[in-house]
Order: C-alpha cells, then sequence, then structure tokens
C-alpha cells in the first residue's frame, strides 16, 4: 500500500471508537510512546527513518491505518459539537443548493441561514445550509416560507464520526468502512457513502 505525505491515520479512542485524523508524524509518536493499543486497518505504511527518542537509534516503523490508543485526554468521551465552516457545510450537503438542488462548485456556494440572523436565527449546524449564490439572492432576508422556496433537505449538525468523514481527505477504503459502521443508516452521508 502506497501512503503519501499527506495520509491521516485514523484514531480510536480505547473503546474503539473514532476520534480523530492524526498525520503519520504524530502516529509514529504515539508508536513510540507506547500508546498504541491496537491496530484495526486493513493497510499500514512503512516509515522509514523513524527516530526513536528514548534508543536514539533510526529505524522503520509500520504504521497502521487505524489505531486505537490509550486514553489521550477526556475529549475523546465527551460530547461533541463540530465546529462550523464554509467547507463542511458544503460537504454536508454534497455541494447541493438546497434549494434549487443544483450542484455547485465551492465558489460559487454560500452559506445560508434558514431563520436569517436579522429574525433572530443562529449560526448553527441545525440553521445553516448550503444555498448557490443566486437562491441566496433571490431569498435575501427571508425565511423560506416568505420567500416561498422550498428546503430540500433539513440541516443537521454532522455526529464526531460523520464529521471525521467529512473532514476527511484521502480516506483509505478501510478507514471508510470503519467509520461508515459508526454513523446510523438513516444518515444522509451513510447513504451517500454506501450507494451502490
Ligand atoms: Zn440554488
Amino acid at each position: 500500500m502506497m501512503f503519501t505525505n499527506q495520509q491521516k491515520i485514523l484514531r480510536l479512542n480505547s473503546a474503539g471508537y473514532p476520534v480523530s485524523w492524526v498525520s503519520y508524524e504524530t502516529a509514529a509518536r504515539l508508536y513510540y510512546t507506547n500508546q498504541v493499543s491496537y491496530e484495526c486497518g486493513s493497510s499500514s505504511m512503512l516509515l522509514r527513518g523513524g527516530y526513536n527518542r528514548l534508543t536514539q537509534l533510526k529505524s522503520k516503523l509500520k504504521v497502521n491505518s487505524i489505531i486505537a490508543t490509550h486514553d489521550i485526554n477526556k475529549s475523546d468521551f465527551s460530547s461533541f459539537t463540530p465546529s462550523l465552516s464554509n467547507t463542511t457545510l458544503f460537504k454536508r450537503d454534497a455541494n447541493n443548493c438546497l434549494y434549487c438542488g443544483e450542484f455547485f462548485n465551492y465558489k460559487d456556494l454560500s452559506r445560508d441561514h434558514v431563520i436569517p440572523l436579522s429574525h433572530g436565527g443562529l449560526d448553527v449546524w441545525t440553521n445553516v445550509v448550503t444555498s448557490c449564490k443566486r437562491c441566496n439572492n433571490q431569498k435575501g432576508g427571508r425565511t423560506p416560507e416568505k420567500a416561498n422556496m422550498m428546503l430540500l433537505a433539513i440541516p443537521f449538525a454532522p455526529s464526531r464520526v460523520e464529521y471525521l468523514i467529512l473532514r476527511g481527505r484521502k480516506i483509505l477504503a478501510d478507514q471508510m468502512e470503519f467509520l461508515i459502521s459508526h454513523i446510523s443508516d438513516k444518515s444522509p452521508i451513510f447513504k451517500r457513502y454506501t450507494k451502490t
């Protein structure tokens, strides 16, 4: 299996639940400091010239694509509020405008507040949708009802695992399979990635 330097390793908490992406350098550090409790990916990368601070030796290290770690921080188990950005918002909605349903490139999309901020709407996942600039202009500072524009889907806040999928770049097949197994089959993201 060929890995690029950008390849991320999926880190699980001690209970085997996905919690974060880590760089392969971080993963190597976790191995060297004996914080990896087990591996469960079906792919791995060989790091050459890894440097062991304890033995002062250069070495080779096999880094698995999915690693479970002893508990590093308490947040691994706490409730999770994913931060909101246009990149992840547009990914949540698969780059589709939730008013006209068309697919757009990033630069032609905008963040629409379903209940406008001027009406007391909040800048939160459950009140924002991906909208093309044309639809956003047409809607203006109105609610969908007032603008007579129907929403094609209900905005939702991604779970921690859904967020890992949305934030992931170049997710390996075994990592994706693992992540998908941890989200609801009712999730639009589940449907998107399990479509045959
Ligand atoms: Zn549109």
